[in-house]
């Protein structure tokens, strides 16, 4: 999977000496720099190492406790229902819009109930949206929270995702937006605070882990043969970072800790270069979009011309019964990385269903089945060698069309 979005080679290498300046500096300058990005109040920045440990400190912000309910949005990532048992809540699946990739309003206001404290807003693919007035009124007992891991700096209407309702998680992890390997960074509501903890640092062997596993991101996304030897190199001498399988496989929660002094110098790098990236991704997405709608059989999404893709989604018009098989021939035929997110309604495929009953949501369920994505990264350019892929996949796609 090609990953490492926004980041350079350059900007990795270059942060190594930066980090000798300690973790406290660089995350302190990190969460001006974010405030400052989002015109909010410096309090309201706070960093994580992950978003799900975000979106845990959001939960104990707004008191979520045993007998509330938290509504997610059954088109996720597992680590977001994960976090809601330890509070005690009971997380509830509320299904996203037909034919589309958020909520659908009616559709929630129906779901939401007496008990109903949270609601997970989804903003998938970085498309932002907006809970409306009539819905935020009619249900005063309720707080709505953005899993804005997709779409750091989207806006919508001249607004920043994440600050226009009752606070925000993201994710800096490898495949996100902006790249830290792993961090997360929650956005409170106007006017709230936590108290400062002093979150337990990653391991110095960990900070090297994931050093590694970013360098062998970066490298298979410009070069697939070195990036190929380079994780395995990494994988022989237990270099490679990743989640742990209890969260995947069983819905364990996450253990709360620092962001990484790595991760906030890269982050904060990233953030000088956001502008020129922005405007990157947003010709390279312009160019997917006309290449895709000379197959008017494949659906693709009506977005904000401020959406800052995570990857740009696609999706086919009948289930296929193997996406991964289909991405990789699509991938092999084109010679760009097509990726299968979300492969279910609760993503990865085969993790925790935390009490989901197939059926539940039959619209997540349909845009798993179909959607397809193309990579939304700085490494690639828009040129004729893209003129070139697109081609290639444009042909490949057809066929699947005519079988
Ligand atoms: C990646 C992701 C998360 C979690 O982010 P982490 O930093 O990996 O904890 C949450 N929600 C969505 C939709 C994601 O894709």
């Amino acid at each position: 999977m090609l990953t490492g979005n926004s980041l350079t080679l350059t900007q990795l290498f270059t942060a190594l000496p930066a980090m000798l300046l300690g973790r406290r500096r660089h995350r302190a300058a990190l969460r001006l720099a974010l405030a400052s990005l989002f015109g909010v109040a410096v309090e309201r920045i706070r960093l994580f190492d992950s978003g799900r440990a975000a979106f845990a400190a959001l939960l104990k912000l707004h008191d979520v406790q045993a007998g509330d309910d938290v509504l997610v949005p059954a088109f996720t990532c597992v680590v977001v229902p994960n976090q809601v048992p330890p509070s005690g809540a009971r997380v509830r699946f509320v299904d996203i819009a037909a034919g589309g990739l958020n909520l659908d309003w009616l559709a929630l206001d129906a779901a939401i109930r007496p008990a109903t404290r949270v609601v997970v807003v989804p903003h998938n693919f970085g498309v932002a949206c907006e809970v409306p007035t009539w819905l935020r009124e009619k249900h005063r007992q309720v707080r709505f929270v953005d899993d804005a891991a997709h779409g750091f700096a989207s806006q919508l209407d001249g607004q920043w995702l994440g600050t226009y309702h009752d606070g925000a998680f993201f994710s800096f992890e490898y495949s996100k937006n902006l790249t830290g390997g792993i961090g997360g960074l929650a956005i409170l509501p106007a006017g709230a605070s936590l108290p400062d903890a002093d979150l337990p640092e990653l391991r110095c062997a960990d900070e090297w882990r994931l050093l590694a596993t970013l360098l062998s991101h970066l490298l298979a996304a410009r070069w697939p043969l070195a990036g190929r030897i380079s994780m395995a190199l990494a994988r022989r001498v237990g270099l490679v970072y990743r989640s742990g399988d209890d969260e995947v496989l069983f819905g364990e929660p996450h253990p709360t800790r620092a962001m990484p002094l790595l991760s906030s110098v890269l982050v904060r790098r990233q953030l000088a270069s956001l502008p020129t990236v922005l405007a990157h991704k947003q010709a390279l997405v312009a160019r997917y979009r006309s290449a895709l709608a000379t197959l008017p059989a494949l659906r693709q999404w009506p977005a904000d011309g401020e959406t800052h893709w995570v990857r740009y989604p696609f999706a086919l018009p009948h289930p296929v019964a193997d996406k991964a098989a289909l991405a990789r021939r699509l991938s092999a035929a084109s010679g760009l990385n097509i990726g299968v997110w979300f492969d279910d309604v609760i993503h990865p495929a085969g993790s925790f269903r935390h009490g989901y009953r197939a059926g539940q949501a039959p619209h997540g369920e349909a845009l798993a089945a179909t959607v397809l994505n193309l990579p939304v990264n700085i490494a690639i350019g828009v040129d004729a060698a893209l003129e070139r892929k697109l081609a290639r996949l444009l042909a490949a796609l057809q066929a699947e069309l005519d079988a």
